[in-house]
């Protein structure tokens, strides 16, 4: 059981010395208990038979042999916690780094693996990677006696970090390992888990940035530091992989500092209950962004209008998408919050624009609205304010509405959109084509642009199907005098497909992603050369 249990979170490399070394600790230990066992039954049985004989036939009855039997248990008692600490000493150097005496690669990666799997609502873990900044000059210019003194140095400085930040370090929710090389970890454990980690990185650079002295050499162990957290259970190795490229970011970005993973746009692993309450905090603190996508012509590529997208500068986990908590904001509330402050962004960022370049003085943006927020009672007044702070024109604002929205709600959707476009604003229909998409409505609503959805977009030039459907969406659009959009175009050839059906308006990476809004000024500034060049 022991040997099996050691055996799966040894490194495999050290299979045979982990399972030779028990096996040895065992077996000795157990032959000395046995021995010690069989010969104290004998004492106990002895003296049992003494006790039972007549005091006068026990008096004749030598001592001698109970006196050597006692001093024979003695030694087999002696001899047995022998093994027993040399067992204890061996597994201990099986989970222990010799160097900094710190947890080895099997020790950390067992007590990560166990963190790992009690994850749940109230217990999250994060892991910091840590790696000395040019070791390998120390080590080649100096020796490795003096590589080896800085980094059981650089041991006791993270140590000392991690029980100042935690107290009760290696027994409670925090550990620090030795992987090998100059590479260390510490992982934090349980509740606030991201206050507790970022606390211990600063930390660690604080103490890294003071030099250490060995053997008369004033030596800076600046480490670069990469962290990845885990909210909900997922494989050692997947958060080894993450805080390793986490790492990898921390050096390429100068070293000396950290860097946190940053989980890609729509990745599921985020806790919703953290997410929660931070998104309640979001808007005052700033931390929500506009992000803005062009919409080109097709034949100049030119920009035509400009859809704004909502970003949120997450204090620990980079930069979400909308898609991992609209849907949240929506269930707490914050959704109407968050929506007029976008509305508000994205008008005062279309003046702003307007006023700047040239180029885009005629566009229009377009802001996309939850079902919560079309169908919420604040919709008319928060419109109404947003364009009145900006001063802009009704007209150079789109609300987009998922087609999903509409079949459950199509009468209410209908009246909200009756009054956006009494008030002059632009509708349309956002995803066309993955929702109910009945010629009924299309009829009824009053909307000016549907936005075909990148799903048949992707299979343009490709398959048959995808062909036709854009083609009788764009025939639809014309018929009803509705501008149609084509969404999320990524290759070349989509574009000419689309082209030579008709399309004239779209949007998508091969022109350009979501900019913020530096790049946008940027790419407005190149396009008015562009334009200017071509004139001329
Ligand atoms: P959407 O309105 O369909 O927005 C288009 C999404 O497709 C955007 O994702 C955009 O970045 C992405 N996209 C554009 N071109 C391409 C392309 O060529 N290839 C690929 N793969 N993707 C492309 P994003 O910004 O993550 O937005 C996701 C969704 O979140 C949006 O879908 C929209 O429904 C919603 N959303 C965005 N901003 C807001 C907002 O301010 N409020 C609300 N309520 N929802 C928003
Ligand atoms: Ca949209
Ligand atoms: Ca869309």
């Amino acid at each position: 059981m022991v040997l099996a249990a050691t055996l799966l979170v040894a490194h495999p490399g050290d299979w045979p010395m982990v399972a030779g070394a028990l096996v040895m600790a065992a077996a000795g230990t157990a032959v000395c208990a046995a021995l010690w066992l069989h010969t104290s039954q004998f004492i106990a049985s002895a003296c049992q038979m003494m006790d039972q004989m007549p005091d006068a036939e026990a008096g004749r009855l030598p001592r001698t042999p109970v006196t050597e039997l006692q001093a024979l248990s003695k030694t087999y008692s002696n001899m047995a916690s022998r093994w027993a600490a040399r067992r204890q000493s061996l597994t201990k150097d099986a989970y222990t780094d010799s160097l900094t005496g710190l947890e080895n690669r099997n020790s950390f990666s067992r007590s990560l693996t166990t963190a790992l799997d009690r994850v749940d609502r109230n217990r999250s873990v994060a892991l910091l990677f840590l790696d000395l900044d040019r070791f390998k000059q120390v080590n080649d210019n100096l020796g490795h006696a003096v590589g080896d003194e800085l980094l059981r140095a650089v041991a006791r400085r993270l140590l000392q970090v991690a029980e100042s930040v935690t107290p009760g370090v290696r027994h409670g929710s925090v550990r620090v390992g030795r992987l090998g090389g100059d590479e260390f970890t510490m992982m934090v454990a349980g509740k606030d888990v991201e206050q507790r980690a970022m606390r211990m990185a600063d930390g660690v650079l604080a103490i890294c940035r003071k030099p250490i002295v060995v053997d008369g050499h004033e030596l800076f162990a600046n480490v670069s530091i990469g962290i990845a957290f885990a909210f909900q259970r997922m494989p050692t190795t997947e958060l080894l992989r993450r805080a390793d490229i986490a790492l990898y970011n921390a050096k390429s970005a100068g070293k000396g500092r950290h860097s946190i993973y940053r989980a890609p746009l729509n990745e599921p692993d985020i806790d919703p209950a953290a997410l929660e309450s931070g998104l309640r905090r979001a808007v005052e603190r700033g931390e929500l962004e506009m992000v803005f996508q062009p919409e080109v012509d097709l034949k100049t590529g030119y920009t035509v209008g400009m859809e704004a997208l909502l970003r949120w500068n997450h204090p620990h986990l980079g930069r979400l998408s909308p898609d991992s908590f609209i849907e949240l904001a929506e269930e707490s509330g914050e959704i109407s919050r968050i929506g007029q402050w976008v509305l508000h962004a994205a008008c005062r960022e279309l003046a702003a624009l307007k006023q700047s370049h040239e180029v885009a003085a005629d566009l229009v943006m377009g802001v996309n609205l939850s079902a919560a927020e079309f169908l919420g009672p604040e919709l008319l007044s928060s419109v109404r304010s947003a364009l009145r702070e900006s001063a802009l024109i009704p007209s150079s604002l789109r609300i987009e509405l998922s087609e999903t929205v509409l079949a459950e709600n199509l009468a209410d959707a209908a009246e909200a959109m009756a009054s956006l476009r009494a008030l002059g604003v632009e509708v349309a229909i956002d995803d066309f084509g993955t929702g109910y998409s009945s010629l009924k409505y299309l009829q009824s609503l009053p909307i000016n642009v549907l936005k075909i959805d990148k799903s048949f977009i992707d299979g343009m030039g490709k398959d048959e199907r995808s062909n036709a459907i854009v083609q009788s969406i764009l025939e639809l659009g014309r018929k009803l005098g509705l501008e149609v959009v084509a969404e999320g175009i990524e290759a070349r050839d989509q574009a000419l497909a689309l082209r030579r059906a008709g399309c004239t308006r779209a949007q998508g990476y091969l022109f350009a992603k979501p900019l913020a809004r530096a790049e946008l000024d940027q790419y407005l500034f190149d396009e008015q050369e562009r334009r200017a060049t071509h004139v001329a």
